[in-house]
């Protein structure tokens, strides 16, 4: 069931594709603004990491809803044409994700994930990024 219309989805497409993106760019500004610094998209370590925190071995993504299969009503969300190429495309990413933070997690990083929709409550993810990036165990 396609719940957006077709210009709400073409600019979900538009939007969330590649780096740099809104959402990243408002994360990105949080952890600086918090005092912790990054480096970007490190191709040394799988997944290539929106943000990276060598020294205290921690990684950011910052993923868009729709493209990477969150729960929330906009990740839930499916295409009504070319169904099976878009939803198998998805599913990929999905499980490409699982398999990058589980790769980062056996090297011994901390993984957090931060949702596009969790920019709606700006100061409950400024709240989860300082306790991620301040907390010692995950
Ligand atoms: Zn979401």
């Amino acid at each position: 069931m396609d719940t957006f219309s077709k210009a709400e989805r073409s600019a979900i497409m538009r939007g969330v594709r590649g780096k740099d993106t809104c959402p990243e760019m408002a994360v990105r500004g949080m952890v600086h603004r918090l005092g912790f610094r990054y480096r970007l998209h490190r191709g040394d370590l799988p997944g290539k990491p929106d943000l990276a925190f060598a020294g205290r071995r921690k990684v950011i993504f910052v993923h868009g809803c729709y493209w990477h299969g969150h729960t929330c009503r906009a990740g839930r969300n499916r295409p009504s044409s070319n169904t099976e190429y878009w939803i198998a495309k998805l599913d990929r990413n999905k499980t490409r994700d699982a398999a990058n933070r589980r790769r980062l997690r056996r090297l011994g990083w901390g993984v957090l994930t931060v949702w596009e929709c969790e920019l709606k409550s700006a100061e409950k993810l400024r709240a989860r990024l300082a306790r991620f990036l301040a907390g010692g165990k995950l």
